[in-house]
């Protein structure tokens, strides 16, 4: 087992860390001052993201899954993981550009150029509509129907909380083709343009952004449409939400370590009773809680991600990486606004920010309770888990 990093993994994430350094960070004083002015959810905007993108890009910065065909850097899991720590680390939102949905690449050759290309270009911009008001964690249960007529398909229905869903250009729609087959089957992913005719609602949340509610009324996509293969749809929203349970813990560690280190910062310059705070085991025990609970993150992540890069079905690793990420980031953000008393509480410094931020973390993409339904089933039928080891 080696832990080490290769010469060029190590070169990409000196890249990634320097332009982190120089590039984002200076913008957070930016981001703190338009979230006081109540605007910070718009921040940064597109133009801004674009110019930083395009900064990153000098770097060789750019799609980092995205197939080297395509002009990206066809990194795997592991390394992204790694590089979205890094990413998240600053507070300021941001993505490399040349990315697209992984599902995206099922398309075919015409669906590519149409739907593919441009977003990797960052030209257009997708979503992923999966989510319905009465189907979330039970999403085989999903009611928008999409129904057959000549070489088209109509579809009907609303689907909620989808995340870019106001700003897409085209949403990735998942629909019920056959009710009768079930969701292994019956479901089928459509690309859907906005001007085929749905409409988009924002929904504002507790965090800092929000996502959005779509309505299809009797929407016509024609049959080219049609993301892979009819009746094969769950099959592909699951493989994007597979990729997601090794990502967003990811992301965790990230804006973990760096509260962590305000914690840290603030712990050695703030008296009290004559004495930094940090002298007191208190804040001692929250400081070296967060940081084991933020290694054993990282970990899981890293495990996870490199059963991904071997083609070695993660999903159980990975619902355990999603499960202790996003509740460590929860402990490690509130005990970080508890070292900084009540300044943590004011909108001065960031961390009420995050605390509110992270708390999505538990929620999407699969509870917390239905990573723990999963990881308990394959337990209960004895298909993983318990020590497993490559
Ligand atoms: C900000 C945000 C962005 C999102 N982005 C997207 C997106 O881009 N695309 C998309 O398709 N969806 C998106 N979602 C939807 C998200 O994936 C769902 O909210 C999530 O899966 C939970 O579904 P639900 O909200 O319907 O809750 P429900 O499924 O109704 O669950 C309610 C509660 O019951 C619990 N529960 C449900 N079933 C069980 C069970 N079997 N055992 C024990 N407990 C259970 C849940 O854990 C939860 O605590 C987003 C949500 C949010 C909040």
């Amino acid at each position: 087992m080696d832990f080490r990093l290769s010469p060029e993994e190590k070169l990409i994430l000196e890249t990634v860390q320097s332009f982190v350094q120089s590039d984002l960070m200076p913008l957070e004083q930016e981001l703190q001052q338009a979230e006081l002015e109540g605007h910070g959810q718009d921040f940064p905007d597109q133009e801004t993201l674009r110019r930083l993108q395009l900064k990153a890009r000098e770097l060789g910065l750019w799609g980092l899954q995205t197939p080297e065909e395509y002009g990206g850097l066809a990194l795997g899991q592991q390394m992204t993981a790694l590089i979205t720590m890094e990413i998240h680390r600053c507070l300021v939102p941001f993505q490399f550009g040349g990315a697209a949905d992984n599902i995206l690449f099922a398309g075919t050759q015409e669906q590519q150029r149409e739907y593919l290309l441009p977003t990797i270009a960052g030209e257009r911009r997708s979503c992923f509509a999966l989510t319905e008001p009465t189907a979330g964690s039970d999403a085989t249960n999903i009611r928008m129907q999409a129904v057959a007529e000549g070489d088209d398909f109509i579809l009907t229905g609303e689907k909620i909380f989808i995340t870019g869903g106001n700003e897409a250009d085209f949403a990735i729609v998942f629909a019920v083709t056959d009710r009768g087959k079930g969701a292994r089957g019956g479901i089928t992913a459509f690309l859907v343009d906005r001007e085929m005719g749905f409409t988009s609602r924002y929904i504002p949340t507790m965090g800092s952004w929000g996502p959005a509610r779509l309505t299809f009324n009797q929407v016509r996509a024609p049959r080219r449409n049609v993301l892979g293969e009819v009746g094969k749809g769950f099959e592909l929203a699951m493989r994007w939400i597979v990729n997601g349970r090794v990502i967003i813990p990811a992301r965790a560690v990230g804006r973990a370590q760096r509260l962590l280190e305000m914690g840290v910062d603030y712990a050695r310059q703030r008296v009290a009773f004559g004495h930094a705070i940090g002298d007191y085991q208190a804040i001692q025990w929250m400081l070296a809680d967060s940081e084991v609970e933020i290694e054993a993150s990282r970990w899981l992540v890293t495990h996870a991600a490199w059963l991904q890069d071997e083609g070695i079905d993660n999903h159980h690793e990975a619902s355990i990486a999603k499960l202790q990420g996003a509740q460590m980031v929860n402990r490690v953000a509130d005990r970080v606004l508890q070292i900084h008393g009540g300044m943590g509480y004011t909108k001065e410094l960031p961390i009420e920010r995050v605390c509110r931020d992270v708390r999505v973390f538990r929620i999407y993409e699969g509870t917390d309770e239905i990573q723990k339904r999963t990881i308990a089933k394959d337990l209960l039928r004895g298909t993983a888990g318990l020590g497993r080891w490559e």
